[in-house]
């Protein structure tokens, strides 16, 4: 028999639970991937997610020619509420296939459309079976001792870590692929810009064997020294894991137990709880998206409904999205996500700091312009990140941590490296300036850099003024 192994973000063919199963139950497989943006409603991906998507099905047609196949590609029909459903029944239609395997996704939209093809298959007769594929836990499976969800990370963390070791990654099986009649060239569903922004993404390989590459660099230096590393924005001091992540080419299990191997005869290996804990912050965004589907669009806190936020500035957010605002560590991460598609933990909870406090405009809209623009835009961490920093959100930095990006930066930027990375006009500014070139007038003039366009400390006790007015 044939079954079909329906593609969507678990672009990978080792650890991957469907592919596993079909290939175990079924002499053929079919390897699809339905294009059907319209079907994830308003998070269709934005312009860098199809970048990466682009590249990523590129590398997995190309693992796929390892066991003398291809990728299959079709476009779902814009705007039919189950476009992919007509897709694979054409596809069940012109190879008599008798079941559809899929991992799953958690994201609202998807998850809707998922039950409605369901049903509608196994109506038709066809067997679903479906596998988590990106998570060491699926969102339901962890519970409070009352059977709630969780609302606060350490405690899920303390959970979700008795579980995780026993989860081993599965090898790629051996496969035998079947063609369609007719499959789209990748080029075909128009991912790539027209404009050619994405000069800068040439650092990343989207893929599989890019994601174990990436691995393989993080394991040999910056694991180390992850937790003092992790806060540092000039370093690479991080994974940078996470769009491959978000994407499926790879999965927490294989990152896990690849760290753990290389480290496996070593005398000195270094504590990998401290990175494992951050992966767990992911899981727990997903936890949070499956148990409270609003939280992209509404105050996870209800209280914080009352705040007032100020009017919508177009010119600040423009400035804000341009890496203009005069503030240098905000401008050298706004300029690094756009030039790169990724910007550095640290820097994101100050850009989201100064928009959502000092600007005191909607998380919504830094939520939407990072949605369009990071390669690993994903809908829980995203949600989650925006809300923690607003304040709004579950387990979030209480309101009055306001991040004062000067200190900010002088502590995780003491020489200014990452600004002057990002920020040319800063380049050759001494010493303390480079964290605030307004201190000196004519300094300022002469490096072309703006003014900044909040009075950092003014705009500080506007805003705690108004989450007080919020709570009375
Ligand atoms: P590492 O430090 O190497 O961490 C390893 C992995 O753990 C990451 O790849 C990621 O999957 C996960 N992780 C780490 N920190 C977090 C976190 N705070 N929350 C959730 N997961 C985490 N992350 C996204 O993947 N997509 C987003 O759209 C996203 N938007 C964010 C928006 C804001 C305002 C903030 C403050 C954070 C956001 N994050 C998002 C979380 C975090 O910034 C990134 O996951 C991290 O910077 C990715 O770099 P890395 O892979 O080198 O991380």
């Amino acid at each position: 028999t044939t079954a079909i192994v329906w593609f969507r973000r678990d672009l990978r063919l080792a650890d991957n639970p469907a592919l596993v199963a079909a290939a175990e139950a079924h002499e053929k497989v079919i390897p699809l991937y339905i294009h059907a943006p319209d079907e994830e409603g308003e998070w269709a991906p934005g312009a860098a997610s199809r970048w990466w998507l682009h590249h990523s099905l590129v590398a997995l047609d190309k693992g796929l020619g390892r066991h003398r196949g291809g990728l299959q590609v079709a476009i779902a029909r814009e705007r039919a509420p189950t476009g992919s459903l007509e897709v694979l029944r054409q596809v069940v239609g012109e190879t008599g296939a008798a079941a559809v395997y899929f991992n799953l996704l958690y994201d609202p939209a998807i998850r809707k459309r998922d039950a409605a093809v369901r049903k509608a298959l196994e109506d038709d007769g066809v067997d679903v079976a479906s596998f988590n594929a990106n998570l060491w836990c699926d969102p339901w499976e962890i519970a409070t001792k009352e059977d709630e969800p969780y609302r606060v990370f350490t405690p899920f963390w303390r959970n979700l870590r008795t579980r995780i070791d026993e989860r081993e990654p599965l090898a790629e099986p051996k496969l035998h692929p079947q063609a369609l009649k007719k499959s789209l060239p990748i080029d075909k569903l128009g991912l790539l810009p027209t404009l050619d922004w994405d000069k800068g993404f040439h650092e990343w390989t989207p893929g599989e064997s890019g994601a174990h590459d990436m691995l393989g660099l993080f394991a040999d230096d910056a694991v180390g020294h992850y937790s003092e590393g992790r806060d540092l924005p000039a370093r690479h001091g991080t994974s940078r894991l996470s769009p491959h992540l978000h994407f499926g080419e790879i999965s927490p299990p294989q990152v896990a137990q690849q760290l753990r191997a290389h480290f496996a005869r070593r005398k000195n290996a270094p504590d990998l709880e401290p990175y494992l804990r951050q992966l767990g912050w992911r899981e727990f965004g997903h936890h949070l998206l499956w148990h409270f589907p609003d939280t992209p669009k509404k105050n996870f806190n209800k209280k914080f409904d009352a705040f007032k936020w100020a009017k919508r500035d177009a010119h600040a957010l423009r400035r804000w999205k341009q890496g203009k605002t005069g503030i240098p560590i905000v401008d050298a991460g706004m300029r690094e996500l756009w030039a790169t598609g990724w910007m550095h933990n640290r820097v994101r909870m100050l850009v989201a700091s100064l928009l959502t406090k000092n600007l005191r405009q909607h998380w919504l809209l830094g939520e939407k312009w990072f949605w369009d623009t990071l390669v690993d835009a994903d809908l829980a961490n995203n949600a989650m990140g925006w809300q923690w920093v607003a304040g709004s959100g579950a387990d979030a930095a209480p309101y009055f941590r306001i991040f004062n990006p000067v200190t900010q930066s002088e502590k995780f930027d003491p020489d200014g490296a990452y600004i002057r990375r990002w920020v040319p006009e800063l380049r050759d500014a001494p010493g303390r300036l480079v964290h605030a070139p307004w201190e000196d007038e004519a300094f300022l003039k002469k490096s072309g850099y703006p003014k900044p366009i909040v009075d950092l400390k003014a705009t500080r006790e506007e805003a705690l003024l108004a989450y007080q007015k919020s709570k009375s």
